[in-house]
């Protein structure tokens, strides 16, 4: 299972700031293989575009929402992906509220959402099995469950293995959780039990903002530590699990060579714009 982070920042990031020669990060959006999509923001087409890739978003099936945020669900996104194409759209019914209100009840009659629960049982989505979780968040609506998801894919058989190797398809497991602050007790105990092989945590407050008022919906670095250490005393998730940080905030953190530098020691990597990785 391949997953490209088609933006690692939080909403503080100004995409007419845009520069390709200096460092830049856009709203926080992610895309499974080619045919799942993590939250369908404003600045996905910028990535497309700028990686020379217009093709990028012409074979997904089903777009997944953590939350209402505009720096996670852009409506104006959702028609370009959705309208007259066989595209389904899951999340809280918050979605379907904000389509409405932006982009009028005729507009998002046409867009295939699919409201779905937080529950602690995955939902068959395209070729995955996702668990849709709370997170400690608050999108724009008050009664919004904001989420979290365990994504599980299959890797097929690699046809090229020579003969008297069998070939065995690979389950794994990815965890995406932008935006939240910790991962709720309710979350947490779906997601202890489960061999996730690649961990993306958010990481809004890094260095500079160890005690910032976003504590309580987003992470800081002292947050991260304590969870990582818990994580590995207690060896949760596969044995070969590996940590990603995403949701980088422009005014809370240093230059991302700083950041990589800061998390080196914790053996975790933060993700840039346009990084890929096979979970
Ligand atoms: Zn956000
Ligand atoms: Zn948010």
């Amino acid at each position: 299972m391949k997953l490209t982070f088609l933006g690692t920042g939080a909403a503080d990031w100004d995409i007419n700031a845009y520069d390709p020669a200096s460092e830049f990060r856009r709203f926080s959006s992610a895309l499974v293989n080619d045919d799942l999509l993590i939250d369908p923001g404003p600045h996905i087409f910028h990535f497309a575009r700028s990686a020379g890739k217009p093709e990028l978003f012409d074979n997904v099936k089903n777009i997944i929402v953590t939350h209402t945020h505009n720096d996670h669900f852009w409506p104006d996104t959702v028609k370009l992906l959705c309208c007259g194409r066989s595209v389904k759209l899951w999340g809280d019914p918050a979605c379907m509220k904000k389509l409405k209100a932006t982009l009028g009840d005729e507009v998002a009659s046409k867009i295939d959402f699919n409201a779905i629960p937080v529950s602690r049982d995955p939902y068959r989505i395209g070729d995955y099995n996702i668990w849709s979780l709370r997170s400690n968040h608050q999108g724009d609506y008050w009664d919004e469950d904001t989420r979290l998801y365990l994504i599980e894919g299959v890797d097929l058989p690699d046809p090229s293995l020579p003969d008297g190797v069998l070939p065995v398809a690979d389950v794994r497991m990815l965890y995406y959780g932008c935006d939240s602050a910790w991962i709720p007790t309710q979350s947490w105990n779906v997601i202890k039990e489960k061999p996730v092989n690649a961990m993306v945590m958010e990481l809004t407050c890094g260095v500079p903002a160890p005690n910032d008022w976003r504590i309580f919906e987003h992470n800081t670095l002292e947050m991260l530590k304590l969870m990582l250490e818990t994580f590995r005393k207690y060896r949760y998730f596969s044995p070969d699990v590996r940590f990603y940080t995403s949701h980088m905030a422009r005014t809370l953190h240093s230059s991302h060579t700083q950041l990589v530098k800061e998390l080196e020691p914790l053996g975790v990597t933060p993700a840039f714009d346009g990084m890929v990785i096979d979970v």
